[in-house]
């Protein structure tokens, strides 16, 4: 079977570049989505992935992040995870190590020590300065609407949601998801967003395929959205026209304000996509590739 990885967004090349190298030399699907992710949560250039990026409203950094097994269903996250590097490797524990799916908070950080991760606490750069121009902002009463939180969430709609998600599909035919974020910037504390909850940020099955979120996690939550488009996978749909019924009825509703974007990988090979976003970008890498591809998605037309 031909490998294919696909991941969100611009870095989402960096993280298929290293996926692809595991899946081209015989590496399983899991292991290319984790490693592919470390290499975004480690880039002091993205702010809106790994530890150091963009805080929550107090000015701490909350991660959520998960990765799940096509072949077994076997998933692991965690949520408003502090002082860890890298997420997805906690997010794998959890799956490996515990009874459990999802580990937050203090409990994620407890457990993420005991496995021994390292705690530590920096700034990428720019952040800390994109916090508090944002609370200045907040300060001068820039935005006028009711409540502090009201107004927060309307200062950064539609700034810095960008999470990294990607799917793989290895030599063997087995198949893995796995994201990883710093959430929505100046979310609330103890907010969890979309990437720590299976079914809504990330599902897969190797029966079917797998599809992932980026965009505003609530959406993503509310209408199950990942898994939505696996079960529509399942009833015949290709990925492109599973992504775009499952946007469209997402915006039939518009229970939530922002946009989202699912990108979808069936278990043969073939990929869709479709959001809601102002743009979105994906990179994409078969084994008949080189290098990852960059490819551009236009606004779904429903919108
Ligand atoms: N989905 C993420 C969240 O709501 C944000 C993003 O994709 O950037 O936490």
């Amino acid at each position: 079977m031909k490998p294919v990885m696909v991941a969100t967004w611009n870095f989402g090349v960096k993280a298929v570049s290293k996926g692809m190298d595991i899946l081209l030399s015989g590496g399983s699907a899991l292991d290319a989505v984790e490693e592919g992710i470390k290499v975004v949560e480690d880039d002091l250039e993205v702010l809106s992935v790994g530890l150091g990026g963009l805080p929550n409203v107090e000015g701490e950094v909350e991660l959520d992040a998960s990765i799940m097994d096509g072949g077994t269903l076997r998933c692991g996250a965690v949520g408003a995870l502090k002082d860890i590097r890298h997420p997805i490797s906690v997010a794998r524990k959890v799956m490996e190590l515990t009874p459990h799916v999802l580990l937050v908070g203090e409990g994620a950080l407890k457990f993420a020590l005991r496995c021994g991760f390292k705690r530590e606490r920096f700034w990428k750069p720019g952040s800390r300065e994109r916090w508090e121009e944002m609370l200045e902002n907040l300060r001068k009463g820039k935005y006028e609407v009711e409540s502090f939180y009201g107004r927060v969430w309307k200062a950064v709609g539609g700034l810095w949601k960008e999470t990294v998600s990607a799917v793989a599909l290895d030599a063997k035919g087995c198949m893995a998801a796995g994201n990883s974020t710093t959430g929505l910037f100046m979310k609330m504390p103890g907010r969890v967003g979309d990437s720590a909850v299976i079914g809504a940020g990330l599902y897969v099955d190797n029966r079917v395929g797998g599809a992932v979120t980026t965009g505003t996690g609530e959406v993503a939550i509310n209408y199950c959205l990942s898994k939505r488009v696996c079960d529509l996978m399942a009833s015949g749909l290709n990925p492109k026209e599973a992504c775009e019924k499952a946007i469209a009825e997402t915006l039939y509703r518009r229970n939530f304000d922002g946009g989202i974007a699912v990108l979808a990988l069936n278990n043969k090979g073939e990929v869709g996509a479709a959001h809601s976003l102002k743009e979105f970008v994906y990179a994409y890498q078969d084994g008949g590739m080189d290098k990852p591809e960059l490819r551009k998605v236009e606004r779904f037309s429903g919108c």
